[in-house]
């Protein structure tokens, strides 16, 4: 029994093969270093995935030059009070860069689930099966850290100064644009298109150099992305930086341009004199997050957007709200706006996480399914709309991007 970094309990596929047990040629094995160290270049060239269990008093370095070949990294904890495998599996994810999975084992705690998840962990064998869904339960627990570690979370006290004045409650701009003649052409030919071929489609009809994607490198992000990268890395990708984002996005859009490989991600952020001048102590979000939104969102966004004839957004119906009537293609004042993830379902975009391996933003372990700015975003209770940590407490739902037309000279 295993239970994964999402809490689900799950059958280990993996096989324990004792050092002297003959290995089995198409199953995932599980093998003792001794073994694996003796047998690493045949191991990792076998048809089938090899992981290694890895002993507290040995360096992990000595596996970097299988780094990539390593399905699972078994760390052992050989009681509570032993924390070296924390740091075994920080540096095998930090410092040589290792994306299989890291699985705790021996005296897995529920108290030091939230920490082994927060070191890298993404499997674990509770001690007793009994225990697995009380572990999941203790995350919810905790909804601010104290102690910095490597997955970027903001601390308590920074956090302090984001959350001190209570959210303001105006609505934000709604507006619905007009759809002509040829956008209703193009919902009815895209009607039954895959996300894939809406994409592809808005790669061939848009004239070169004037198609982007704009990515929030959120929760779900990685899934629109990796559609993108397999039929263009190049395609550029917007990334705004209002400057009050988590550190973990910023650090997810790193992880994740390594990972597929984009080659052209722009990010761009407010102008620094108009947020000297009209957000100078950083609290225009309290006191008008419509002004907010539109100073540090909309306005560079459409700057940006201007030499751009369509763009691609990753929104879906099943956000709810505004997007619940989403169209597939839409005008934004002179240009197109794709929406390829307009009908599709949470288990699909499950499912392109999974057949991809795609990371996973560090913010959807502890409860957050939708992330935007740090003073506006807040955790998801079970049974809530998937955006209601959204500007929680107002009656927000959008920041402004979406809801008009984009021009250049009003940001509206
Ligand atoms: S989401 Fe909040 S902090 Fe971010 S730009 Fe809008 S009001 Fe400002």
């Amino acid at each position: 029994m295993l239970l994964t970094d999402d809490g689900e309990i799950i059958d280990d596929r993996f096989t324990r093969v004792a050092d002297e047990s003959p290995i089995p040629d198409d199953a995932p094995i599980l093998v003792s270093a001794t073994r694996f160290l003796e047998r690493a270049s045949d191991l990792t060239h076998r048809h089938a995935p090899v992981g290694v269990i890895w002993p507290n008093d040995k360096n992990v370095s000595e596996l970097v030059p299988f780094i990539g070949k390593i399905a699972l990294v078994a760390l052992i904890f050989p009681n509570f009070r032993d924390g070296r495998a924390y740091s075994q599996a920080r540096q095998l994810r930090e410092r040589h860069g290792y994306r299989g999975e890291l699985r705790a084992t021996g005296d897995v705690l529920r108290d030091q689930f939230l920490f082994m998840l927060r070191a890298g962990f993404d499997s674990f064998e509770p001690r007793k099966e009994h225990e697995a869904a009380e572990f999941t339960r203790t995350i919810s627990r905790y909804s601010v850290y104290y102690q910095p570690t490597g997955d970027g979370r903001i601390p308590a006290l920074q956090l302090r100064v984001a959350h001190k004045r209570p959210a303001h409650g105006e609505e934000c701009d709604v507006g619905v644009d007009a759809s002509p003649a040829n956008l209703a052409r193009l919902n009815q030919v895209l009607d039954d298109a895959t996300p894939t071929q809406i994409i592809a489609n808005a790669i061939q009809t848009i004239p070169n150099g004037r198609l982007a994607v704009v990515s929030s490198f959120g929760i779900e992000s990685a899934a629109l992305l990796k559609l993108v990268a397999d039929l263009d890395r190049s395609l550029p990708i917007i990334f705004l930086d209002t400057g009050w984002l988590f550190g973990e996005t910023l650090a997810y859009r790193d992880e994740l341009v390594g990972y597929l490989g984009l080659k052209n991600v722009r990010t761009i952020k407010p102008s620094a004199a108009s947020v000297a001048t009209t957000d100078p102590d950083y609290s225009l979000w309290a006191r008008d997050p419509g002004a907010c939104c539109h100073l540090r969102k909309v306005v560079p966004l459409a700057e940006t957007l201007t030499p751009f004839a369509a763009w691609i957004t990753g929104r879906k119906r099943y956000q709810g709200a505004e997007r619940a009537s989403l169209p597939i293609v839409e005008a934004d004042g002179p240009r197109l706006k794709f929406n390829p993830f307009a009908r599709v379902s949470p288990k699909d975009i499950a499912a392109i996480f999974r057949s991809a391996r795609l990371p996973r933003h560090p913010l959807s372990w502890f409860g957050f399914t939708s992330v935007g700015c740090v003073p506006c975003t807040s955790q998801v209770r079970e049974g809530e709309a998937i955006r209601a940590g959204r500007w929680r407490g107002t009656d927000r739902t959008e920041c402004g991007i979406h809801v008009r037309s984009l021009s250049p000279t009003t940001g509206t």
